[in-house]
């Protein structure tokens, strides 16, 4: 399918142009040999077939739903949402086209597509998931398109997820949001490094002319995810602290990595409520352990984390401060995928040290 194109294109070429001057030639030599009756005969023949190989090749041309490897075009990957997207094109660099389906810094959990959502995953050569559960919809758009031909990339299949405890006990549909596992992957950049290995597998799969281009930026995009990764594990090595107070339960994968624990006012689904007794909980917690920070990212509503802060501060007396943690759903405050990741490592190593 990929080569429909260029074998179009040469047709065309050739015919239109090339044989024009071919029958031109022949037919002054073969006029000059005296035996034009069996040339004008030939010619009609071969002008029928040049005729009917033009008009399959336009066709061809103009029809062929799969044209991504004819010059100029690029590579169509679709991307549940910003992680993977910003992945993705620090890979795919001028190669690919990357569309982001769930719109940057939006809740992610409760998001679902509409119709033009699914057109666009139809329209897409490669279609790259988190997995774990939170793009679980994406199985319903799979099964209601036609996916042949098309590269389909669960970036967390085969790794190691955190399983999650009895999250699913509501009512059908809704309990799928929470799957079995923690998505949370992208936020520990030894877990986004594993999902990007996959988006650049993929890559070339589809691509294959591409592979050198694909290696030689994944190699770069790599390097600095293991940089991360090392500058995390150096950083955090000398904390005093095994707790961080966060507002949305989204840092388990962060937290496994590098030897601490996380307690949320909301859990792993950010679209649930606290309850009451909840937020007494940490409230409790906070002033017997002496904590003083809780981390929010700042694309999310810091209602609860300002009635918490509220709660300790009063109880205490202490001053409360609330420290930017991102999710990374989309760039913020100047920062991409690598600027959050940093500026959570800095965040984080200020909140685990203190005394
Ligand atoms: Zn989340």
């Amino acid at each position: 399918m990929h080569r429909t194109i260029p074998i179009a294109r040469i047709v065309i070429k050739f015919f239109k142009v090339e044989y024009y001057f071919l029958i031109k030639i022949l037919e002054k030599l073969i006029r000059m040999a005296g035996i034009i009756n069996v040339v004008n005969l030939l010619r009609r023949k071969w002008l029928a077939l040049a005729l009917i190989i033009v008009i399959v090749g336009v066709s061809l041309a103009i029809f062929s739903p799969n044209s991504e490897n004819a010059p100029g075009k690029k590579v169509k990957v679709l991307a549940t949402f910003y992680p993977l997207a910003y992945l993705a094109e620090e890979i795919g660099g001028d190669r690919v086209s990357v569309r982001t389906l769930i719109p940057y810094n939006t809740e992610v959990h409760s998001w679902q597509p509409s119709v033009s959502d699914i057109i666009a995953v139809s329209n897409a050569d490669i279609i790259i998931l988190n997995g774990g559960g939170l793009d679980w919809w994406m199985e319903d758009i799979l099964n209601s398109i036609n996916t042949s031909g098309k590269l389909i990339v669960n970036t967390t299949e085969g790794l190691e997820l955190i399983p999650l405890g009895n999250e699913s006990s509501e009512e059908d549909g809704h309990a799928r949001i929470h799957a079995n596992y923690d998505p949370h992957t992208w936020l520990s950049p030894y877990m986004a490094t594993r999902q990007a290995e996959k988006i650049f597998s993929a890559l070339v799969e589809e691509d294959s002319f591409g592979r050198e281009y694909y290696q030689a930026r994944f190699e770069v995009l790599k390097e600095r995810l293991e940089d991360l990764d090392s500058k995390y594990q150096e950083e955090l090595a000398n904390k005093t602290r095994d707790v961080i107070i966060v507002a949305h339960e989204a840092y388990g994968y962060l937290a496994a990595r590098y030897g601490f624990r996380q307690q949320g006012i909301i859990g792993i689904s950010a679209d649930q409520q606290p309850s009451l007794q909840s937020i007494k909980d940490l409230v409790d917690m906070m002033t017997r352990d002496n904590i003083k920070v809780i981390y929010l990212d700042p694309a999310y509503s810091d209602s609860y984390v300002m009635m918490l802060k509220r709660e300790v501060e009063a109880r205490t007396g202490w001053n409360v401060q609330v420290m930017k943690l991102y999710l990374a759903l989309g760039p913020v405050d100047g920062r991409d995928y690598i600027g959050q990741m940093e500026a959570n490592l800095k965040a984080l190593k200020a909140g685990l040290t203190m005394p």
